[in-house]
């Protein structure tokens, strides 16, 4: 939200869906930029903030958009009031900035609703047990709306957002990029976790344990009775009546946040490994793509893998203090690497889609870092500077490129 104008917009989507006979609870977020002003505002109070205090600061972003738009929607006619986090009460864990949703009372709005009144809920926060105020994480408003429409077992729940749906992939790279009508949570959480970022990826994970239909829809478009069709995101059941006309691939990620790390010449025996990713686990490093390359002749091996950049340094330090231990020679990284991923349900039940991957990135002189593979995924690591010509190349190989556009 950004400005009086957005919340006027958004009492106005409001106000159509209470005149068509619906009941409403809003999840509304800070107005755009208000969170990064406040978190700002603790780092500079002192780099050494307190985290509780720190939920109380950047809390305040979406309070005050909770209360604006009760307002406009009261001056527009439309009974309303602001819910905050404590007064539901949304009982979180008490991991402060990052905090879970533990248990939503929805019985307080759910009377209100009953009443004809629209609930306002700032998203984003909750209280402890203790009584402390809490937030979600960035992008944690996302998750507050899917919490929200879990516990009130709501029809939908609508998130709208500065992007008017889910792509086949970035339409910066690719412009003839489609939206998709459907996509199914483990694709979503597949493209989210990759780079995708439409939605908080922890929302996501919530919709789909609590099988909440979730829509994204633009929040720029003016409401109507048709609006254009966003992205539902649904259970793969949903799919299947169509599965036939489906695409093999739904999206293609890309994710140039990862660093490869290659140890060179780990003795070939039982527990090497082990003793460079244990150690690696223990600091909470996620580890994503791994490699070991065959044994030389010298009975060593060059183990290669991949971790978040924001590690590298904690990875680096890691591995260096456990050289002793996993006996390598050297110790290298790159940073100008990049992981390209195609996601789609379709490939479960379909041969060669890795192998459509290789040749489409190799008819490009595009090479091959690394490789993993889940049940919905393809993934491989390859130089940064590829990765705009290997998005576009791969959504033209699996047939992603819209016909109509330019
Ligand atoms: N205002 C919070 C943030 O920027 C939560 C959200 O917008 O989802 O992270
Ligand atoms: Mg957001």
């Amino acid at each position: 939200m950004a400005g009086i104008e957005r919340i006027r917009n958004v009492a106005n989507r409001v106000k159509h869906e209470v005149d068509r006979g619906n009941e409403v609870a809003v999840v509304v977020s800070a107005m755009s930029g208000e969170t990064d002003r406040l978190v700002n505002f603790c780092r500079e109070a002192s780099p050494l903030y307190d985290p509780r205090e720190y939920d109380v600061v950047v809390s305040s972003g979406e309070q005050v958009t909770s209360g604006l738009l009760a307002i406009v929607l009261q001056s527009l006619g439309v009974k309303a009031r602001s819910w905050l986090g404590w007064q539901l009460p949304i009982r979180t864990s008490d991991a402060h900035a990052s905090a879970r949703i533990e248990e939503i009372n929805s019985d307080a709005i759910s009377a209100a609703m009953a009443a004809g009144e629209v609930a306002v809920i700032p998203g984003f926060q909750g209280m402890t047990s203790d009584e402390r105020v809490t937030t979600l994480g960035r992008g944690g408003s996302d998750t507050s709306a899917v919490a929200v429409a879990a516990a009130m077992q709501a029809d939908r729940c609508d998130i709208y957002t500065d992007v008017d749906g889910v792509y086949t992939t970035d339409p910066r790279i690719v412009p003839k990029a489609r939206k998709l009508a459907k996509v199914t949570y483990e694709e979503m959480l597949e493209l989210a976790s990759v780079g995708a970022k439409v939605l908080q990826t922890r929302s996501v994970g919530l919709a789909m344990k609590e099988n909440v239909r979730v829509q994204v829809l633009s929040s720029f478009d003016e409401p109507t009775d048709n609006p254009t069709p966003g992205t539902m995101i649904v259970g793969e059941e949903e799919l299947e009546g169509n599965a036939m006309e489906r695409q093999l691939i739904t999206g293609i990620a890309y994710d140039k946040n990862e660093t490869k790390v290659t140890l060179v010449a780990v003795p070939d025996r039982p527990g090497a490994v082990a003793s460079i990713f244990t150690p690696l686990a223990d600091a909470n490093i996620n580890v994503d793509m791994i490699v070991q390359n065959v044994a030389h002749d010298s009975g060593s091996t060059d183990v290669t893998f991949t971790v978040p950049s924001a590690e590298l340094a904690r990875s680096l330090d890691v591995l260096e203090r456990e050289r002793g231990t996993i006996g390598y020679d050297r110790l290298i990284h790159d940073t100008n690497v990049a992981k390209i991923s195609v996601v789609g349900v379709g490939m479960r039940s379909h041969a060669g889609v890795a192998a459509k991957m290789f040749e489409a990135l190799a008819a490009r002189g595009i090479n091959v870092l690394a490789i993993t593979t889940s049940e919905i995924k393809v993934s491989v690591l390859i130089h940064e500077d590829y990765t705009e010509l290997a998005v576009r190349v791969l959504h033209t190989a699996y047939g992603l490129d819209a016909e109509d556009a330019a």
